[in-house]
């Protein structure tokens, strides 16, 4: 389904998510979620849209081989971001380790699809 494709958003050369920050204790939620905050208990009323980079680090990473739909393997990352907001998405990294530079960028996937993955800071670009 190509919903997922509302959470992020090209900007220039780079890829900003799109969650959701709460305007009574600051906090970022990602995915976005219309519910309350997490963190503070304030109501929806109080989540304003927000976008924010996708720069971030490798907090932790693990390989998948069986999923009933998806080709195996493949890569699954959690990094925390700049804005400090966790995102989990694939990885396209030969080599990946924790503390590691990351960003955000889209791979094609055919002429009308595209998918969120990171890859290293220093492949990024193009
Ligand atoms: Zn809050």
């Amino acid at each position: 389904m190509s919903d997922r494709e509302d959470l992020w958003i090209e900007k220039g050369s780079e890829i900003f998510l799109r969650g959701v920050r709460c305007t009574n204790c600051g906090s970022i939620l990602f995915p976005p979620q219309p519910y309350g905050c997490e963190a503070c208990g304030a109501d929806g009323g109080s989540l304003e849209d927000f976008e924010f980079s996708s720069q971030g680090t490798l907090h932790s990473f693990t390989t998948v081989y069986v999923h009933p739909k998806i080709e195996t393997p493949y890569q699954v990352a959690e990094v925390r971001t700049e804005a400090r907001q966790y995102v989990r998405a694939r990885l396209d990294h030969p080599d990946p380790k924790v503390g590691e530079a990351v960003i955000g960028c889209l791979q094609i996937i055919d002429d009308d699809d595209a998918q969120f993955v990171f890859v290293p800071t220093s492949q990024a670009g193009g």
